[in-house]
């Protein structure tokens, strides 16, 4: 059979790439988006489909109804939001207005846009359903995790069988390639607010006071011994302090410090092991110096984890379509994702796809989050038929 979709999704492409650098001129922070909404809304309005607007945010759940029958429910996702940055790429097309899309969101969401497009398309051949989420806020605002607060996930009347979502990156992978991995492919996120309280006193005579100072200083190396002798170095964790605060002054001890961390994983077994290791670490070299510890655990985001089953059928699709532009991921990323919030509660699979252009050496560019991140327009197209061909695959009648 023809390539229907990737066919469609050829002819449009010029069409997605304009709404790829309409959407990067506007870019909106955090969970009310107005601006890009409208826009994305009128998108799913035009191919007529069934929109459920999320009340946490302005995110959407389109859905499609294929025509060949019952089948499965595939929700494929795209996050909306832009970051605070001033743009210094000088591209014609340019953020206008002091946000940047520095994290790539424009070409998801013209990607998801490209893909919902071609499956309405070929809705009489589809047996099942797609559901597009587009979800404002993933940058650390929670848009995934409120909206499936709010029960969007059953927003075509039942949990969705399986569940896709692409991150385009303008570095690090070499340009046109596209990858995943089983397992852990993004890491979690959890901040661990310490405060040490102890007994303050003249600097001259530490041995009158209980030096919350030294507590700190010995806490912040246990934990690296106990991150590189307890945890499997095939399986990674990373505890970094990014805040202390303590004394202000050099001759007076002072009664309290407070140290602030961020922990990462990639394996969900291994987060909860960390998050515990961690804090008893904290409260047992405490004690030892004759300080109190409290610490405040802030779950912020879970591992990004790929189910077994949905990265096989993800790298057999794949690697038939894009041949030896598909390449099996060798290890996770630090970084965390707000698709983790759906892949608790679906099996799917988070797909990697480069954006870096052609000709250009990954390493020596910008990557995402920096005002010079640069993101070809061919990873539009790329995004988009992922997207569309694994529905298409999911919904063969
Ligand atoms: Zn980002
Ligand atoms: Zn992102």
């Amino acid at each position: 059979m023809p390539d229907l979709v990737g066919q469609e999704i050829d002819r449009i492409t010029p069409q997605l790439i304009a709404l790829r650098h309409e959407l990067h001129q506007i870019p909106e922070v955090g969970l009310d988006l107005p601006n890009t909404a409208r826009r994305i809304r009128s998108e799913i309005d035009s191919l007529g489909l069934e929109v459920v607007k999320a009340k946490s945010s302005t995110g959407y759940m389109a859905i499609l109804h294929g025509q060949a029958g019952d089948g499965p429910l595939v929700l494929l996702r795209a996050d909306m939001d832009g970051l605070p940055i001033k743009e210094a790429t000088k591209l014609p097309w340019a953020s206008k207005n002091g946000n940047m899309h520095a994290c790539g969101h424009d070409l998801h969401m013209a990607g998801l846009v490209g893909a919902m497009r071609a499956l309405a398309h070929v809705r009489e051949r589809l047996a099942g359903s797609v559901i597009f989420m587009f979800q404002p806020g993933e940058e650390a605002y929670h848009g995934a995790d409120k909206m499936i607060a709010e029960g969007l996930l059953e927003a075509a009347g039942r949990i969705p069988d399986h569940a896709y979502a692409c991150h385009v990156w303008a570095g690090r992978y070499p340009a046109k390639t596209i990858f995943s991995r089983p397992a852990g492919a993004m890491a979690s996120s959890d901040n661990l607010y310490v405060t040490i309280r102890g007994r303050g006193g003249h600097g001259s005579a530490p041995h009158e006071t209980h030096d919350p100072i030294m507590a700190c200083a010995q806490i912040l190396s246990e934990i690296q011994v106990t991150v590189a002798r307890e945890f499997d170095a095939f399986d990674p964790v990373v505890v970094t302090c990014g805040q202390i605060h303590a004394g202000s002054t050099e001759n007076v001890i002072p009664n309290e410090a407070k140290m602030d961390f961020t922990m990462r994983s990639v394996d969900p077994k291994t987060r909860i092991r960390l998050q515990a290791r961690i804090q008893e670490l904290i409260h047992s070299l405490a004690k030892a110096n004759n300080v109190e510890a409290k610490c405040v655990l802030d779950p912020i985001t879970p591992v990004t984890f790929n189910d077994a089953a949905e990265y096989q059928f993800v790298a057999n699709t794949l690697a038939v379509k894009f041949k030896e532009r598909w390449l099996p991921q060798s290890h996770a990323m630090a970084a965390s994702e707000d698709f983790a919030y759906v892949l608790e509660k679906i099996p799917g699979c988070f797909i990697g796809v480069s954006a870096v252009p052609e000709g250009t050496d990954e390493h020596k560019v910008q990557f995402n989050h920096s005002a010079k991140a640069n993101f070809a327009d061919y990873a539009v197209a790329d995004t988009a038929k992922i997207l569309a061909e694994l529905a298409w695959a999911r919904l063969q009648p």
